[in-house]
């Protein structure tokens, strides 16, 4: 009896102790997130998050996360997971073969969060920095054992009622090899198609299909400007009207085509453009109260080591071990209600599995 009143008292006073801290930077620890905003750096590795750091002067929007994770990245048929395999993982919660765009191995449909959240009248988006029917992007809506296949791809994109989406491949939906005019398809389905971000007039636009360059976006070096934090911040202020919350993805695409050329310069300027964008989802999530954000990457590109670098400066030096993908463990970094779950090693469909779970799907 003693001991039992002496385990009682322990658990009135370990407890509120427990309970205290707020890891996932919630008010309500217990109520899981209405909205999801999963961020992929395609190619992110801890090099490249460490150098984006480094050029930031030490000033990451990522590192406001509290809570980070590992993820672990191979697909069904290779130790090393290329980006459609890995897409596919995070939306359906399935290893597939590289190249394979959320179908099996076998060739069998595999249904999406983006797909199953719009089933349950949860609005839904993409956002890219390549094109929209890119491998990464594709693997949230699309389904074919072809990631090259991209006019197929947009066709895909008028099965589903995605509210938004915004990146390159205009010429996928309109100079196509079948002649159809994807174009007229999805004015005919209520979307605003714009090939500028500036012609979109927010409170007129239910729907948002902007295809913003003919196949891929530029590189920051090439002046795409502000295009990725931008289209961040114009999603998410359409999807937030939808009262049942919403479900997008958004990449910064072009970390991975950094590493693939050697380039530190490029993966820098991809990096830090990419964190604006993380910034603008963490800003709406710190008002909202209701968004988990994840920020994680597909694979590591190109094994990148930093060699060097200077925080004061903001200069890093680097070297590369490979033109193509690595097969480390890529870091995940999470705020938000339901952050806590993505802490320690999991694996890329498990990450899937923790939103479906926190969405009660
Ligand atoms: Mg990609
Ligand atoms: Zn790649």
């Amino acid at each position: 009896m003693k001991r039992n009143l002496v385990s009682f008292f322990l658990l009135l006073v370990i407890t509120p102790i427990l309970f205290a801290g707020d890891p996932g930077g919630s008010k309500k620890k217990t109520k899981p997130p209405k909205n999801i905003i999963l961020m992929i750096g395609d190619g992110m590795g801890t090099a490249q998050v460490y150098a984006g750091l480094t050029a930031t002067h030490d000033k990451l929007n990522i590192a406001r996360c509290p809570i980070s994770g590992f993820v672990k990245t191979f697909s069904a048929d290779n130790y090393i997971t290329d980006s459609g395999a890995g897409s596919t993982a995070f939306a359906t919660g399935h290893k597939t073969n590289n190249g394979y765009i959320s179908v099996s191995p076998a060739g069998d449909k595999l249904p999406t969060i983006l797909e199953i959240a719009e089933k349950h009248g949860l609005a839904t988006g993409l956002v890219a920095t390549s094109s929209i029917t890119h491998a990464t992007p594709a693997g949230f809506i699309a389904h074919t054992s072809n990631r090259g296949n991209m006019e197929d791809i947009a066709l895909d994109f008028l099965k589903t009622d995605i509210d938004v989406f915004i990146g390159g491949g205009y010429n996928d939906f309109a100079l196509r090899k079948d002649s159809l005019n994807l174009i007229d398809s999805l004015r005919t389905h209520g979307y605003f198609v714009a090939r500028d971000l500036k012609d979109v007039d927010l409170p007129l636009v239910t729907r948002l299909g902007a295809l913003l360059a003919a196949g891929q976006m530029p590189r920051m070096a090439a002046g795409r400007g502000n295009m990725l934090p931008d289209a961040t911040e114009m999603a998410l202020k359409i999807l937030k009207r939808n009262k049942k919350g919403f479900f997008i993805m958004i990449e910064g695409s072009q970390i991975d085509w950094g590493g693939h050329d050697n380039n530190l310069d490029y993966i820098v300027e991809e990096m830090v453009d990419f964190d604006k964008a993380v910034g603008k989802a963490l800003d709406f999530a710190g008002k909202n109260g209701e968004t988990l954000v994840i920020v994680t990457a597909d694979h590591e590109t190109g094994g990148l080591a930093i060699t060097g670098g200077d925080m004061q400066k903001g200069t890093v030096t680097g070297s590369f071990v490979y033109k193509d993908h690595t097969g480390v463990m890529v870091p995940l970094f999470a705020y938000g209600p339901g952050a806590e779950k993505f802490s320690g090693i999991m694996d890329n469909t498990d990450v899937n599995k923790k939103c479906m779970a926190l969405f009660g799907f």
